[in-house]
């Protein structure tokens, strides 16, 4: 199982929260959350970079305790209201065969997660200043079909599992194993460091420099 990043940020007494975690660790996102001198009803945004179980597991339990509003594309916020489960296609034989095993092989209730109901609703692109921060939410497919990115005004950039650090052997580096094409996620890198992404903070994995996409890009030309 892969270990998930949550990432809060705080700006001004404002604090926002990228992803939620896999269902089972809520506890640990709310010691979490805790440790960093926030509450949950502090949260003035949760930004589900897309709707994954290991990225949604703790909205539920935010959004019904704390009213925390939820931020989700358009095309994935069905997934959030019904707890609904999908997996993207794998982009290489390890993703492949484990998309098989997902949806085959593993029990359904692993990946059930309690549903949330979306507050705010993202096509293309919306500023998220409303919420107290200088920043953009970003729809950037190519791992799911409505990932979003958050992108700060200062280039810090949080795309979910559009680019990870989370090397498994014989895989791309940085390029998730799940996603509708490797074509697709490249296009998105480049749109994302055309908008001035400096810094990266995936959701899977160590941050890093965005010049390191900008030279795999090249790599991957
Ligand atoms: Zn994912
Ligand atoms: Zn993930």
């Amino acid at each position: 199982m892969p270990r998930v990043n949550a990432w809060l940020a705080e700006s001004g007494g404002h604090w926002l929260l990228v992803d939620s975690g896999k269902p089972g660790t809520t506890a640990a996102l709310f010691s979490g959350i805790a440790s960093a001198g926030c509450r949950p009803r502090d949260i003035s945004l949760l930004v589900i970079s897309h709707a994954h179980y290991d990225h949604v597991g703790g909205a539920g339990r935010l959004k019904r305790e704390s009213g925390v509003p939820i931020a989700i594309h358009r095309s994935e916020a069905d997934l959030l209201r019904t707890g609904g489960f999908e997996i993207s296609d794998g982009l290489n034989g390890l993703g492949r065969f484990r998309a098989f095993l997902g949806r085959h092989i593993a029990p359904r209730s692993m990946f059930a997660f309690e549903p949330a109901e979306p507050d705010v609703i993202i096509d293309d692109e919306r500023r998220i200043d409303d919420f107290g921060f200088t920043a953009t939410l970003i729809h950037s497919p190519g791992h799911s079909r409505g990932s979003v990115s958050l992108l700060t005004d200062d280039g810090c950039l949080f795309p979910g599992d559009l680019a990870i650090t989370q090397p498994l052997p014989g895989v791309w580096s940085h390029m998730p194993i799940y996603g509708s094409s490797a074509q697709d996620i490249k296009r998105s890198w480049r749109a994302l460091l055309d908008m001035g992404a400096k810094h990266v903070y995936p959701s899977h994995g160590r941050d890093f420099k965005a010049k390191e996409l900008e030279d795999l890009l090249e790599r991957y030309a």
